[in-house]
C-alpha cells in the first residue's frame, strides 16, 4: 500500500505468530466472538496475543460489531439500530476466557444508546460470569458513558470487575471535531469519578490519543482534569487513520514526546502512565498491571 510508505519505522511491526495466538484466534472463530485486536488490525495483536500465559491479554467486543454512534476515529460500523445483542455472549466470552487462562482480559464494547439500560446490565453479567469461571482472570472493562446515567454506571461498577475504563480520547477543544456529539470531555470525567467514588477499590482508567490537532498545553491541561477527577491510570497513544474517510493524522508525534507525557503523567500522581506512539488502551495491559499496579 502506497500509503504506509510514508509511516515512521517507529510504527511498523512484524506478523504475528504462536502458539497462544492461534488458539485464540480459533476459539474467537469457533464462539462468534469479536475482538478489537483483529477488527481494529491492532499491530501489538501478535505481543499481545502471543505473550506468556497468565500475563497475555485480548480485547473482546461485547454487544455487536455495530455502535449507534459515530465518532470520526473509530472503524467500526454505525447503525441507529442495531442487531439485538446476543443473550448467550455473557456465558460464551466466559467460557472462552477460562479455556485461554489470560492473565488479563479487557471488555470493550460498543455504544448501545438504543437500550434502555445502555447495556449495562448485559456487560455487568458479563463481567460476573468471568469472575465465576475464571476468578484469576483479571478483568478491564472499557465502558461507554451510558450517557452519564448513574444507576447504570453503579450496575458495571459493582459487578465485579478490576479496572473501570473509559476513554477521554481528545483534549476538551478538539472533542467536537473527533467524537460523536453525544460524547462530552466533562461527562467523560464525571462517568470516571462517578465510577470511583461508588467503589473506591476500583482503578479508573482513561486513554488519549495524539495527532488529533491538540497543543501541548492543552494535553497537560487534560492530564490535569483527569487527576482532579482521581483517573488512576492515563495512556496515550498515536492517533493512526483506519481509513481515507476518516478523520486525518494532523500530526505524527514523536517517541520523545511519549516521553515527556509519560514522565509528566508521573510526576502528577497517576499510578500507572503508558505512553507511545503503538500503545492503544489496552496494550499489554496485562503485563503492565500485573507487574506495576496489582501484585
Ligand atoms: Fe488487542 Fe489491545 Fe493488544 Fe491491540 S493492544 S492487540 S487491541 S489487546
Ligand atoms: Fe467507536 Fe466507541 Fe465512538 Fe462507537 S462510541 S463510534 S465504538 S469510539
Amino acid at each position: 500500500r502506497t500509503s504506509d510508505a510514508r509511516l515512521p519505522a517507529h510504527l511498523r511491526t512484524s506478523i504475528p505468530t504462536g502458539k497462544n495466538f492461534t488458539r485464540i484466534k480459533r476459539d474467537v472463530r469457533a464462539l462468534g466472538l469479536a475482538t478489537v485486536c483483529e477488527e481494529a488490525r491492532c499491530p501489538n495483536i501478535g505481543e499481545c496475543w502471543g505473550g506468556e500465559k497468565g500475563t497475555s491479554t485480548a480485547t473482546i467486543m461485547l454487544m455487536g460489531d455495530t455502535c449507534t454512534r459515530g465518532c470520526r476515529f473509530c472503524s467500526v460500523k454505525t447503525s441507529r439500530a442495531p442487531a439485538p445483542v446476543d443473550a448467550h455472549e455473557p456465558e460464551n466470552v466466559s467460557e472462552a476466557i477460562s479455556r485461554w487462562g489470560l492473565g488479563y482480559i479487557v471488555l470493550t464494547s460498543v455504544d448501545r444508546d438504543d437500550m434502555s439500560d445502555g447495556g449495562s446490565a448485559h456487560i455487568a453479567s458479563t463481567i460476573s460470569n468471568i469472575k465465576l469461571k475464571a476468578p484469576d482472570t483479571l478483568v478491564e472493562a472499557l465502558v461507554p458513558d451510558f450517557q452519564g446515567n448513574r444507576e447504570h454506571i453503579e450496575k458495571v461498577a459493582r459487578s465485579g470487575l478490576d479496572v473501570f475504563a473509559h476513554n477521554i480520547e481528545t483534549v476538551e477543544r478538539t472533542t467536537p471535531d473527533v467524537r460523536d456529539r453525544r460524547a462530552g470531555y466533562r461527562q467523560t470525567l464525571g462517568v470516571l469519578k462517578a465510577a470511583k467514588d461508588m467503589v473506591p477499590s476500583l482503578l479508573t482508567k482513561t486513554s488519549i490519543m495524539l495527532g488529533c490537532g491538540e497543543e501541548d498545553a492543552e494535553v497537560e491541561q487534560t492530564l490535569r482534569d483527569l487527576r482532579e477527577h482521581n483517573v488512576d491510570v492515563v495512556t496515550l497513544g498515536q492517533y493512526m487513520r483506519p481509513t481515507k474517510r476518516h478523520m486525518k493524522v494532523h500530526a505524527y508525534v514523536s517517541p520523545e514526546k511519549f516521553s515527556h507525557w509519560e514522565t509528566r503523567a508521573k510526576e502528577l500522581g497517576f499510578l500507572y502512565v503508558a505512553s507511545g506512539p503503538l500503545v492503544r488502551s489496552s496494550y499489554r495491559a496485562g503485563e503492565y498491571f500485573i507487574e506495576n499496579v496489582l501484585k
